[in-house]
């Protein structure tokens, strides 16, 4: 197989080595006789690797005790849902960053369960920097503050986490998680779908302060309490094995790569060769995001015009490269560099940004 330079946005890239690990295990789990997606999800084997991945991310990202990780269905646009299902009470006010267009989907669905209001936004800005985040503009009768700390469609991502003080911070880290160090513990909870830099798509991992978990909405339907999920330990319904069992895979490849630490260091120069790429481009490329807010995870640009933009993915199509079109509502071109991502892709994909600018500046 000739691998393709894979800067999918979603799902996207996973390492050779995980994917090759998974198929040796798809057909007999061990020595079992048959395959982990036969089995019952109430087997011991099963409950095992439940314990063990939830611990692997807890020792990866070194959270401290009080936090209860959680496996989920549905993807992150449940957990827009299910976030203020079940942590938005009567008489409170869930508050919101609007940082780019998942942060503003978040926010929508909460409106449909309970009293929301926009902490910051850089909509007018058309999401091409970041806005401020002022904690203490939040009032007293703030059940939560939501954040997305990576904007994938646009290409931002917060440098800086808030401190929030006793209001308990929400962060969908989709796009970043594990992607680079940061104070966890600012946050009450986290959550992140799977198929950006955890896994397959299928799961979601809800990570969240066992205060928290206590003070959930009672008058919501069972599967849909975190609560549920806590109790019995992600087994209350059957949960998406095969997608936890390949989380667990990529959380042991992470712990193989050196750790988050390792990660970053590798996820800054990455990025390094493509924002250097256009910022030596002399207005050829023009990223979309101001600088300082620029994401390490979706490098975002544009070019003079549309039919350029088509002849780049066109291009690069022919030269191995996957995924680059931009988000149909930002238009112009996307790269996304996961974790997953190898440098040499980067490295490769900023040689051709150079090529193709000599053949067509
Ligand atoms: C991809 C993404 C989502 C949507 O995830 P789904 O699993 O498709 O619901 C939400 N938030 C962020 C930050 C994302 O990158």
């Amino acid at each position: 197989m000739n691998r393709v330079y894979n800067f999918n946005p979603g799902p996207a890239a996973l390492p050779l080595e995980v994917l090759e690990q998974a198929q040796r295990a798809f057909v007999e789990y061990g020595q079992t006789g048959m395959s982990l997606m036969e089995m019952s999800h109430r087997s011991r084997i099963v409950e095992q690797l439940m314990g063990e991945t939830e611990q692997l991310l807890i020792e990866v990202i070194g959270l401290p005790s009080g936090y209860q990780v959680l496996f989920m269905g549905g993807g992150a646009s449940t957990q827009f849902a299910l976030v203020p299902l079940n942590l938005l009470k009567e008489e409170k006010v869930g508050r919101y960053v609007l940082s780019g267009s998942f942060a503003e989907k978040a926010y929508q669905e909460a409106q449909t369960v309970g009293q929301t209001e926009i902490l910051a936004s850089s909509k007018a800005d058309n999401w091409t920097k970041l806005p401020d985040v002022n904690p203490l503009a939040a009032g007293m009768n703030t059940a939560y503050i939501h954040i997305t700390t990576n904007n994938t469609i646009e290409g931002s991502q917060f440098q800086e986490i808030p401190d929030t003080g006793s209001i308990p911070l929400i962060g969908d880290m989709t796009s970043d998680i594990l992607s680079r160090r940061m104070d966890w513990t600012k946050f009450a909870m986290f959550y992140a779908a799977a198929q950006k830099n955890l896994g397959p798509a299928g799961v979601t991992a809800v990570v969240i302060r066992s205060e928290l978990l206590k003070e959930g909405n009672e008058r919501i339907p069972t599967i849909f309490k975190y609560g549920t999920y806590a109790q019995h330990k992600s087994l209350y319904n059957t949960p998406p094995v095969h997608a936890i069992y390949m989380t667990k895979l990529m959380l042991e490849w992470v712990v193989r790569q050196g750790g988050i630490a390792e990660l970053e260091k590798r996820n800054t120069k990455k990025a390094g060769f493509l924002y250097e790429a256009i910022d030596a481009s002399g207005g050829f490329y023009k990223g979309i995001v101001e600088k300082p807010f620029r994401s390490m995870m979706n490098v975002t640009w544009r070019m003079k015009d549309e039919l350029l933009e088509k002849a780049f993915v066109v291009e690069s199509e022919r030269n191995g490269f996957e995924g680059l079109a931009g988000h149909r509502s930002v238009g112009g071109l996307r790269a996304s560099a996961y974790n997953a991502v190898p440098t040499e892709s980067c490295q490769a994909l900023a040689g051709f940004m150079n090529d193709f600018r000599k053949r067509h500046g």
